[in-house]
């Protein structure tokens, strides 16, 4: 049997057909990159038209290429309700329904944070649970002890920014082009993390597994323009400078991320960690991320880096409930914001 997932929680209008294996028959994801990109950011109305557009081309696709019949080979449709914004998943979950009726399958409702972590199990016969769960990505920055896969407990997340926006606000700052993680650090690579002295708010503080990106983001800006208000984007910057900012700022970001999971797997006494959401793919994280779990003798989990960002393959996560018979009525309703713990 089989599992439809949809994925349209932010800018990404992704479908896939997962067997109960977890092997994937068909998935595609249809960016929006072009839509937003001379805004420096998702547009919210815009995003949800882009869905409206692309939703059916892609649900055709996915069918057809795994080669599926589905009133007879699919055992639900499933569909990230939440988080996310509000119009992307009303089209999402607007198309999961219609499915479901017409043929009379029930509806899996997906929380798409815990299915970015969820993208670890991919590929893996043995259950990730019990690990200690990271999502890094453009919306959130968020750590969970995760007991199993319908038990997730909050343990701490950002203040303000995610990771993922302050790279891509910082990229903005340098000239790079939206969406600006995966620009950054390419820049990062050729430059010295040790040019400038940032900060790396909550690092020391032992007592929170809480973080804070948005006074790094502030800092990178004022090394750009001093504390005046000149504005960032009429500045003439060197090669070197560019380059050299990207990279101390990738550090900053990244000791942040790899310090509070470090103490989250501490104050659990969890043994395995689960990292996925677009951050991820960073290879300077993945990087200082093994180097520190090795040191505790922790298993480490990071999404294959083509299921960081969004995707429907994550939506695997789907089985899980599947498999409780855990199904949603055919009324439910978005929920935009995120549901922190139990
Ligand atoms: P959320 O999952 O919180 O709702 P989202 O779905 O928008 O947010 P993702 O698609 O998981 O986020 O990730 C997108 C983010 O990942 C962007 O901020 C992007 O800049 C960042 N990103 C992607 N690749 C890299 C990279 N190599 N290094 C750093 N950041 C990256
Ligand atoms: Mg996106
Ligand atoms: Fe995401």
């Amino acid at each position: 049997m089989n599992v439809l997932a949809i994925e349209t929680t932010c800018d990404e209008t992704a479908a896939a057909v997962i067997t109960r294996e977890r092997h994937v028959l068909a998935s595609a994801v249809a960016s929006q990159e072009e839509v937003h990109e001379r805004f420096q950011g998702v547009v919210p109305e815009l995003a949800a038209r882009a869905h409206l557009e692309r939703i059916v081309p892609i649900l055709r696709k996915v069918v057809t290429e795994s080669g599926i019949q589905p009133t007879r080979d699919l055992a639900a449709i499933a569909v990230a309700t939440e988080p996310g914004l509000p119009g992307s998943l009303l089209v999402g979950l607007a198309a999961a329904k219609a499915l479901c009726v017409a043929w009379d399958k029930p509806l899996v409702a997906i929380n798409h944070v815990q299915a970015h972590i969820y993208a670890c199990q991919l590929g893996r016969a043995e259950s990730i649970f019990p690990c200690v769960g990271f999502v890094v990505s453009g919306g959130h920055t968020n750590l969970y002890h995760c007991h199993a896969a319908n038990r997730w407990k909050y343990l701490g997340g950002t203040i303000d920014d995610a990771v993922g926006e302050a790279f891509d606000k910082v990229a903005v700052m340098i000239g790079l082009p939206y969406p600006g993680g995966l620009h950054l650090s390419r820049l990062a690579a050729e430059g010295d993390a040790t040019a400038f002295a940032l900060p790396r708010p909550l690092l020391k503080d032992r007592s929170t597994l809480n973080m804070s990106f948005s006074g790094l983001k502030t800092a990178v800006r004022y090394k750009l323009t001093g504390t005046g208000k000149q504005d960032f984007r009429a500045l003439e910057l060197s090669e070197e400078l560019r380059s050299n900012l990207a990279a101390s700022f990738q550090q900053a970001a990244v000791d942040c991320v790899v310090g509070k999971a470090e103490l989250a797997l501490k104050q659990t006494g969890l043994r395995r960690l689960c990292v996925g959401g677009g951050v991820a793919a960073n290879d300077l994280l993945r990087q200082d991320l093994a180097t520190m779990t090795e040191r505790l003798g922790v298993e480490l989990l990071i999404a294959p880096k083509d299921l960081c960002t969004d995707n429907a393959v994550m939506g695997a996560i789907a089985w899980e409930k599947i498999d409780q018979q855990d199904y949603s009525p055919l009324d439910i309703d978005i929920h935009p914001g995120l549901l922190r713990g139990e």
